[in-house]
């Protein structure tokens, strides 16, 4: 079968494996849709350094069922985690499940841009495989794991009643976070975006107000006018440049918070007075990944219609044509979200 993997110089290729069979406990799936992220772009560019395997946003059907099983049947349509905290340690106990010294240790083999993959016994028997609502269609399926990032952080942070909220950098990731805020009642929600394909998606999932960052001023007034310049709740930054966290750092309140969510350039540094930041109060709160209990909240949400989101995936690629997939996902002018599709679609 085929799969995708990282290449040498920043591309992708397909490659040839073993079409992999289930052992006791696990489970193989064949792929309907896995998005690109913005963090398998970045490994590709080499700027993030962590396992290289790519694809963790997939949907598909259950294949085959290993012994010992439960709760998982051939054919099922099915979301998959792959990486799941263990549950029992003291970082477990204390709530930050994605810092889990387990979490990274889990993986879909051989990712999720495969014809079939093969999910680990520990990822089945800790709730891994979700199986998926009729509601939920294989685009809103494979923007389950990115909608869960932006919930576990909104979780994180902690968002107060009422609470105003701008979100910087409105991507696919930028989108379902602040719609997700709305959708969790936020008083008030704003974004910044420079592409107008972005910010023509982000204004039909009812965000309050969305600007074009380049035009002069337009973000501080966007702020100040929702919130009597006081400045917002929470700023988010959803993109990795520095400049941009700068910039959010000015938008949030005394006693609010920065929450850091998109993946920040190797090296980069924040550059901000300590002593203001001591006055402000400003809490800087950095977040990534997800884990299933947030993954089924989010299922939850689209399953009865209280979050709509597949209006976000723009295009769809064969595993044939991964390549332009890729391409097309770093590409701002002309898509949102991008999937690659499998078998099972
Ligand atoms: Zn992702
Ligand atoms: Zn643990």
């Amino acid at each position: 079968m085929k799969y995708g993997r990282l290449a040498g110089a920043g591309a992708v290729e397909l490659a040839d494996a073993e079409r992999p069979e289930p052992a006791a406990g696990e489970v193989t799936v064949d792929l309907a849709a896995c998005g690109v992220c913005g963090t398998d772009l970045e490994k590709l560019r080499g700027n993030y350094r962590s396992a290289g395997i790519l694809g963790h946003e997939p949907v598909g059907r259950v294949a085959a069922v290993g012994p010992g099983v439960s709760g998982a049947s051939v054919g099922d349509r099915v979301f998959v985690h792959h990486h799941v905290p263990c549950y029992a340690c003291d970082v477990c106990a204390r709530g930050d499940l994605t810092f889990c010294p387990t979490y990274s240790k889990t993986n879909l083999d051989p990712g999720g841009f495969a014809e079939t993959f093969r999910v680990p016994a520990e990822n089945v028997r800790r709730g891994a495989v979700l199986r998926l609502a009729d509601a939920i269609d294989w685009d809103a399926g494979a923007l389950l794991e990115p909608a869960g990032c932006a919930l576990t952080a909104i979780r994180k942070v902690g968002l107060p009643t009422g609470a105003r909220a701008f979100v910087l950098g409105l991507g696919p990731v930028g989108i379902l976070y602040a719609r997700l805020l709305k959708s969790l009642g936020a008083a008030w929600v704003g974004g910044s975006e420079v592409a107008p394909l972005r910010r023509a998606a982000a204004e039909r999932g009812g965000i309050d107000r969305v600007v074009d960052p380049r035009e002069s001023g337009a973000v501080e007034r966007a702020v100040a006018d929702a919130t009597d310049g006081r400045g917002v709740d929470l700023a988010v930054v959803a993109t990795g440049h520095p400049a941009v966290m700068r910039s959010g750092y000015g938008l949030v309140r005394r006693g609010g918070t920065l929450n850091l969510f998109g993946l920040p350039e190797p090296a980069s540094r924040l550059d901000v007075d300590l002593q203001e930041l001591y006055l402000r109060g400003v809490r800087v709160v950095p977040t990534y990944a997800t884990t299933e209990p947030d993954v089924r909240d989010v299922h939850a949400l689209l399953a009865d219609g209280r979050l709509r989101i597949s209006d976000l995936v723009t295009h769809r690629r064969p595993l044939a044509a991964i390549a332009e997939a890729f391409d097309l996902a770093g590409r701002p002018d002309v898509a949102v979200k991008v999937v690659v599709t499998g078998p099972a679609a």
